[in-house]
């Protein structure tokens, strides 16, 4: 889960990656960083905290340059060091280069303690630098023969934004995984992982970067290569169903329609008899306005979400553990009193936050509450890098419905269909990756899913 930037050849380059990362920020708040090329040489600033909280008082005169490349890291547990901050940025045979990736490589740890046992020496323990160490190490002359020599080695999901001398690169793995875009801005090249970040600095949309596409941006121009074998295309739903900006154009469609198409058809494939649809904000907003569309139970916004909680937010002890939930969200009692609730959310995954606001809408008056997922149950964790806990953790692999439903203290619950999901995006079944909801895993996988966490420990001893 990570946010990547990247713009070739404008003045302002570090100041625009960093604007980039703003828009980014709900891909990744764990760490933030820029990398700059000045025309000789690549220069480097990551920390860990938000954008605001790296950036926000710096003047970048240590970032020179006119083309950049930004990251914006989501926290797995395990490896929350600033070493393994994004961008890396190595120093090879063919050249210095600046790396950052989203997405995660399902053979990571094969391919590390391989390099290793050749005499690597890893610097983070970020599957991210196995590609740097496979580039250094190509026996290929050409720069970007080494690049796709590397590429052809990895399995799983990688969208990467390069600093290569002066050029500026972009990479898509071929099943298409995470999201990738190309924009314009009065004519310098910009690459971001969502067009959220295109609008921000009013780029144009040029188009997304295709599954397999390697495109280099440089002095002679834009040229693209394809070099893998041509596969069946998967990207992932979730980026549809909870992770991207409902203001994105993503996989070529806006998100925000198709979670109100997914609210649309959850209403359909489960309605109930109430007086109200309450949204869990924010992420449950979209699908209960479609929800509330299609069954004509008007929408309340019984739930208010306080955005300065964030990442501050501090475990409480035990006697105030009550607080948690009202700390992000306060009900609006006036609102809620004797009324039967549909409360949407996206998803639901531990179902521990969602016990908590299934009470808090009960206590706040609420006569009945039914709670209903604009997904399917998660029953997989995520190998292609959502971060998804283990399947010991996830309700929907451990529970049925019915033990579900009282978990979550609800009166009833209801989820989305896999069909009706897929529909609401406008895809058929196997045109995306659903492997967290029982769907197929694409790409096989035998490392465990906690491998980033296994090679953090080994080097940790
Ligand atoms: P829970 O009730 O504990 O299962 O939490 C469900 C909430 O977590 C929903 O509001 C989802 O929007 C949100 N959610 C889903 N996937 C993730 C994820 N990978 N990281 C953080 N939050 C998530």
């Amino acid at each position: 889960m990570c946010g990547i930037f990247g713009i070739y050849r404008h003045s302002e380059a570090a100041n625009l990656a960093v604007h980039g990362l703003y828009a980014l920020q709900h891909r990744g708040q764990e760490s933030a960083g820029v990398a700059t090329c000045d025309g000789s040489h690549l220069h480097l600033v990551k920390g860990m905290g938000l954008v605001s909280e790296v950036f926000g008082n710096r003047d970048l005169s240590d970032l020179p340059g006119d083309s950049s490349i930004g990251h914006v890291r989501y926290s797995t547990s395990g490896s929350s060091h600033v070493r393994n901050a994004g961008p890396i940025l190595a120093t090879t045979q063919h050249g210095e280069m600046a790396l950052a990736h989203n997405g995660n490589l399902v053979n990571g740890l094969g391919l590390h303690e391989e390099l290793e046992k050749q005499g690597a020496i890893f610097a983070t323990t970020t599957d991210s630098e196995v590609i740097l160490h496979l580039f250094a190490r190509s026996s290929q002359a050409d720069p970007v023969d080494a690049l796709v020599d590397s590429l052809l080695r990895l399995k799983g999901a990688f969208s990467l934004v390069m600093l290569m001398g002066n050029s500026l690169v972009a990479v898509r793995d071929p099943w298409g995984f995470r999201p990738l875009v190309l924009g314009d801005l009065a004519g310098s090249p910009v690459l971001a992982s969502e067009t959220c970040a295109l609008d921000l600095l009013k780029a144009d949309y040029v188009r997304e970067i295709r599954p397999g596409e390697v495109l280099i941006i440089s002095e002679n121009g834009v040229r693209s290569l394809f070099p893998f074998p041509k596969i069946a295309q998967v990207p992932c739903i979730f980026e549809y169903v909870y992770f991207a900006r409902p203001d994105s154009d993503l996989f070529g469609r806006v998100v925000f329609p198709v979670r109100v198409a997914m609210g649309r058809k959850l209403a359909r494939e489960r309605p109930v008899e109430a007086d109200a649809v309450v949204p869990v904000p924010d992420s449950g907003v979209p699908a209960a306005i479609g929800y509330s569309e299609e069954s004509g139970i008007p929408l309340l916004w019984g739930l208010i979400r306080n955005h300065y909680v964030g990442r501050t937010f501090i475990a409480p002890r035990q006697s105030v553990r009550d607080m948690s939930a009202r700390l992000k969200l306060n009900p609006v009692r006036y609102l809620l009193q004797g009324k039967r609730v549909v409360l949407v959310d996206d998803s639901l995954v531990r179902g521990t936050t969602s016990r908590k606001i299934v009470r808090l809408v009960r206590e706040a008056g609420a006569s009945e509450v039914h709670l209903r997922l604009s997904s399917p149950p998660i029953v997989n964790p995520c190998v292609y890098g959502i971060d998804t806990p283990e399947r010991s953790e996830l309700v929907a692999a451990n529970m049925d419905l019915a033990s579900i439903c009282a978990f979550v203290e609800a009166d009833s619950i209801g989820y989305l269909s896999p069909e009706g999901m897929h529909e609401a995006a406008g895809l058929r079944m196997g045109q995306a990756c659903h492997a967290c909801m029982g769907g197929e895993y694409p790409v096989r996988w035998t490392e465990p899913k906690g491998a980033q966490r296994l090679l953090f420990e080994k080097t940790h001893r």
